[in-house]
């Protein structure tokens, strides 16, 4: 099976999994993560009904936007200062904002650009050292501090989990699920109705992140490697 096979087994079994856990398949996205891939790869994911795409650096995201502007593409990666006027215009979602003069920085471009940038706020759930993200306890002052930023519309809160142990990741999407509730009590509206966003699950443990509450998962792996089920 090639990519726009694929692509179309994994988008099945994701709407499968929602039924199962009770939920609409509409309330979850496939976020097709096409960062090992080049043009020729996002075509085929195309080709496969694919609409919505995540990208982890600037150049992939800015070369494959221009290339397939009538999709959409998320960013997923570590933000550089300098790469935010790149990224910005491409990005219908950036899903890794954890640094405040990101935040005030994206909100300036996204004003110049006469756009609001919808954002995700990575938590970093499980405290690993390699991840990234703010810690929970700081979460929603982060958010509160996004929401003040007349570019940003903060759409809800991203994490990573730790690979290859399925009760801690179910613990980490656990955790931010509860977290988003938490912080979505704090918020006023305009602000509390669109912070609805779950940015959570990966190739290896995404039906347990639907079953925690997850609203996007990033799947890569599963979708663009040959040899990902082997
Ligand atoms: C690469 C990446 C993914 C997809 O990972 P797979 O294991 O290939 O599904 C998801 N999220 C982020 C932030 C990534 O960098």
């Amino acid at each position: 099976m090639g990519i726009e096979g694929r692509y179309r087994a994994v988008r099945d079994e994701v709407a499968e999994e929602a039924r199962a856990c009770g939920r609409r398949p509409e309330e979850v996205q496939l976020i097709a993560v096409s960062k090992t891939v080049g043009l020729e790869g996002v075509q085929e994911a195309i080709d496969g009904g694919c609409t919505v795409f995540g990208e982890n650096r600037p150049d992939q995201i800015m070369e494959k936007f221009a290339a397939f502007p009538q999709v959409e593409w998320h960013f997923i990666g570590n933000i550089q200062s300098r790469r935010i006027k790149d990224i910005v215009p491409c990005a219908t979602m950036i899903h890794s904002l954890n640094h405040e003069e990101h935040a005030d920085k994206i909100s300036r471009v996204a004003e110049g650009l006469g756009k609001v940038q919808d954002v995700l706020v990575e938590v970093n759930v499980s405290g690993e050292e390699s991840k990234s993200g703010v810690a929970p306890e700081a979460a929603p002052e982060f958010v509160a501090h996004c929401c003040a930023l007349d570019g940003l519309r903060v759409r809800g809160l991203m994490t990573m989990a730790p690979q290859g142990d399925k009760a801690v990741a179910d613990a980490t999407f656990r955790g931010l699920a509860q977290l988003a509730a938490e912080i979505r009590a704090t918020l006023a509206p305009p602000d509390a109705l669109v912070f609805d966003q779950l940015s959570m699950g990966m190739s290896e443990d995404w039906p347990w992140a639907i079953a925690e509450g997850a609203t996007m998962v990033r799947i890569g792996r599963a979708i663009f490697s040959d040899n990902f089920n082997e």
